[in-house]
């Protein structure tokens, strides 16, 4: 049996406007295991982001929520940035571009773990290297923008991970790569959660993406939680027919088709 990081129960969030029915999330109750690897799936809009954003306490003033998230894994409740590390799709908008990768990634450090600046520096060298930047002791003075957007990933992780977070939340860390630098930063992430014992939530709508990583799988369709377990179970045996759904289309993919649309319903 797992041990509960985060217990989410009856999470609804709307975001203030007048239809009382808009829900980005709806109802949702979902336990996020200890040191385990959460996919997070779903479409656009399905409510992911929205997700992430109430577990780090991060959603905008006028968004309302009903619900409750606690931390029964932790002694105290989460600060983001310390507890939890956030990374996003887009790695230039989460980089400064006018302050050095080593300002960055070791700016987490001095925040949260203490550190002067000088051990923080060597901190955010040991975290360049992890990430696997080439030639980290150059990176540490260079800007972001003297990176390719992989490497900018790679960047963002190592900052989001400076502070030793027990809880890493990764939202569409990859969509905006190609899809060979898709894998590698999957195996990064990988690897990363695995050597330092944290718990991920990886979120994607890429099934085939989520199937590599994921101990477990949570599938979103407009504000709902429609299933949940096991990645096994989810994958192999889906009980919702929009994780059906979500697997068909993934083997369509794969396969040659001659004419787009032929099957469509
Ligand atoms: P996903 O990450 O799965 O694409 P989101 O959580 O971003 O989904 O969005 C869920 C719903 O909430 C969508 O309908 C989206 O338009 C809406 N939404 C998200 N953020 C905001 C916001 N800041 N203000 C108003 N509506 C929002
Ligand atoms: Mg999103």
């Amino acid at each position: 049996m797992s041990v509960p990081l985060a217990e989410i129960r009856g999470l609804s969030v709307s975001y203030g406007c007048d239809d009382a029915q808009s829900f980005a999330l709806q109802g949702v109750d979902l336990d996020i295991a200890k040191g385990r690897r959460l996919a997070v799936i779903g479409e656009s809009g399905s409510g992911k982001s929205t997700l992430a954003l109430a577990l780090a306490e991060l959603l905008p003033p006028q968004a309302r929520i009903e619900g409750t998230v606690g931390w029964s894994g932790l002694a105290h409740a989460p600060v983001a940035g310390r507890d939890i590390g956030m990374v996003f799709q887009d790695p230039g908008g989460s980089l400064n571009p006018v302050l050095t990768i080593g300002e960055q990634v070791a700016e987490g450090a001095v925040r949260h773990l203490g550190l002067g600046w000088r051990a923080a520096r060597s901190h955010a060298l040991a975290l360049l290297e992890r990430v696997r930047i080439p030639d980290p002791q150059a990176a540490l003075r260079a800007f972001p923008h003297q990176f390719s957007g992989g490497q900018r990933q790679r960047i963002a992780i190592a900052a989001a991970i400076a502070a030793k977070p027990g809880l890493l939340i990764a939202d569409e860390p990859t969509s905006a790569l190609d899809m060979v630098v898709q894998a590698e930063i999957v195996v990064l992430l990988d690897t990363l959660v695995r050597e330092a014992g944290m718990t991920l939530v990886f979120i994607t709508h890429d099934i085939a993406l989520a199937s590599g990583l994921a101990d477990d799988i949570a599938v979103f369709q407009r504000a709902r939680l429609v299933e949940k377990g096991s990645a096994q179970a989810v994958l192999t045996k889906p009980a919702h027919a929009y994780t059906k759904h979500l697997l068909a289309a993934q083997i369509d993919f794969s396969t040659p088709r001659l004419i787009d649309g032929v099957g469509d319903a």
